[in-house]
């Protein structure tokens, strides 16, 4: 399948047109962001290495009755998808408290969070990815109250499968974000990627950190390391394709 048009250039994705108007190439480029985009570094087949791990969630959420824009993978960084019109929510689920929300919240750094709380931003960087709230996200038109009940059964849902996918590689799912979008025939589907760039995940053992707050944290030389850990434990050897 030949790329066509760019579509959508992200901080970290390009998606392209293909000749199939339902179908997009997703590129899954090395950049590696953090600050709304303010800081940005190239890493050796970062790209890759999410593109796979999104690919692997993505396959066992659909075993699990999730729909996702998921096709196909026909190169480490090349995603085929289903076309959809994204919805600018991040849909976040916290299992512990941490980050952003012991910032704002009295909450204990590494409390236990039962049940998870969903939260819901505006994907806007130029307003800094505000959160919404249900009055919000209709005022904007964003969706229908109806909607906003999908997308926290989905995420529950997700959550649920996904502690125990990470938990059975001997990780700690802290925290991650989501993103939907609705297909040709109005359906919400999974969209975006799930990878440790959008993911809080720890060390069951160790609490050590396997995601991008290392780069957050500015520890740059250690990111990659920890992405390939989790590829690692979360990829089987027949599946490794880097
Ligand atoms: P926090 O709000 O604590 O900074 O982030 C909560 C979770 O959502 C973390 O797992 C973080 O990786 C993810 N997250 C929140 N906003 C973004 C974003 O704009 N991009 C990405 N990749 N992940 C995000």
């Amino acid at each position: 399948m030949d790329k066509k048009e760019l579509i959508n250039n992200g901080k970290v994705k390009s998606v392209y047109a293909t000749d199939n108007p339902d179908e997009v190439i997703i590129e899954f480029r090395d950049d590696m962001t953090a600050g709304d985009g303010e800081r940005k570094e190239v890493m050796d087949n970062k790209g890759a290495y999410n593109a796979i791990i999104s690919t692997k969630i993505f396959k066992v959420l659909e075993e699990n009755g999730i729909e996702t824009q998921f096709i196909d993978l026909p190169e480490p960084n090349i995603m085929i998808a289903k076309k959809l019109e994204m919805i600018p929510i991040e849909v976040i689920i916290r299992n512990i408290a941490t980050g952003s929300l012991i910032r704002k919240y009295p909450f204990a750094e590494g409390s236990r969070l039962e049940p998870p709380i969903v939260q819901m931003d505006f994907k806007a960087d130029e307003y800094h990815d505000p959160m919404l709230n249900d009055s919000l996200i209709k005022a904007l038109g964003i969706a229908t109250q109806e909607e906003i009940e999908i997308l926290t059964q989905k995420a529950l849902k997700i959550n649920e499968i996904l502690t125990k996918f990470f938990a059975d590689a001997g990780i700690i799912l802290v925290d991650f974000k989501i993103e939907f979008g609705k297909d040709k025939d109005g359906n919400i589907l999974l969209g975006d990627e799930i990878s440790p760039d959008g993911c809080r995940l720890w060390d069951s053992e160790t609490l050590e950190i396997l995601d991008k707050e290392l780069f957050r944290k500015g520890k740059d030389s250690e990111v990659m390391n920890a992405y390939i850990e989790v590829y690692n434990r979360v990829i089987p050897d027949s599946e490794k394709v880097i």
